[in-house]
């Protein structure tokens, strides 16, 4: 069972729903607990999604089940993450250390929403990673010119081993080729999809027992979804 009420699922729903994916991800993020008082744009991009796992485990429980393409055959292929084991590793985030590499030095900061934002709107991933190190990286000591290919990775290397739910990967072997590949997971954008379908769920049965037994929007919200479901089944009315 959901934790977070019918009516308060609808009013999330419709706040975020004009926003845009970076600032819909930060609001559903507040919505988890609104008088936090850090501001999750300019906090670890880690920080801020173990906020949208609690706001998954409120809508939906522990499992996140998604669905990923296969690159070599074009199939869906379902799997599913355990979010305790997520938040477990994201409770071992550690604050940036300086990067050593050849005769580079580099002390940097973890990317935040507004930087993967800016990065994203770079262009190409060359150019995106270019946009991202500039924004994250605070002093660098050594040889001038861009940085290196091999320090460049180093970086980012580090960037993710700080901030383990930064970026959310998962091994999945295809079942229908059974080729292996590694999916990048968009918490955000899967949160908002689940809260979305939650939404409109909520909204055929709001539309269906209205039409049957007269009710208004606010009395079918305030059944349990128990209820909701036994009067849909005694009014024969398949949503
Ligand atoms: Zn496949």
């Amino acid at each position: 069972m959901p934790d977070i009420s019918a009516a308060a699922t609808l009013d999330l729903w419709q706040s975020v729903e004009a926003l845009r994916p970076v600032d819909r991800s930060l609001a559903l993020a507040s919505a988890v607990d609104p008088d936090a008082a850090d501001d999750l744009a300019e906090v670890p991009l880690g920080r801020r999604d173990s906020r949208l796992l609690e706001l998954h485990e409120q809508l939906a429980g522990r499992s996140l089940e998604a669905v990923s393409i296969c690159p070599s055959c074009g199939s869906e292929a379902e799997f599913s993450l355990d979010t305790p084991a997520l938040l477990a590793g994201a409770a071992l985030a550690a604050a940036p250390r300086p990067v050593e590499s050849g005769s580079w030095v580099v002390e940097w900061r973890a990317p935040t929403s507004r930087d993967v934002e800016a990065a994203a709107g770079a262009g190409d991933a060359a150019s995106a990673e270019r946009v991202l190190l500039e924004r994250c990286v605070l002093v660098r000591v050594g040889p001038a010119g861009e940085l290196p290919a091999e320090v460049r990775a180093a970086v980012a290397r580090a960037m993710s081993e700080a901030d383990p739910l930064a970026e959310i990967l998962a091994d999945i072997v295809c079942p229908s080729c059974e080729s292996a590949f590694v999916a990048d997971v968009d918490l955000g954008g899967f949160v908002w999809a689940e809260l979305r379908a939650r939404a409109f769920r909520l909204l055929r049965e709001v539309d269906a027992l209205a039409r049957v037994y007269g009710w208004s929007e606010t009395e079918v919200l305030a059944l349990s979804a128990r209820r909701r479901a036994a009067y849909l089944e005694l009014a024969a009315v398949p949503v």
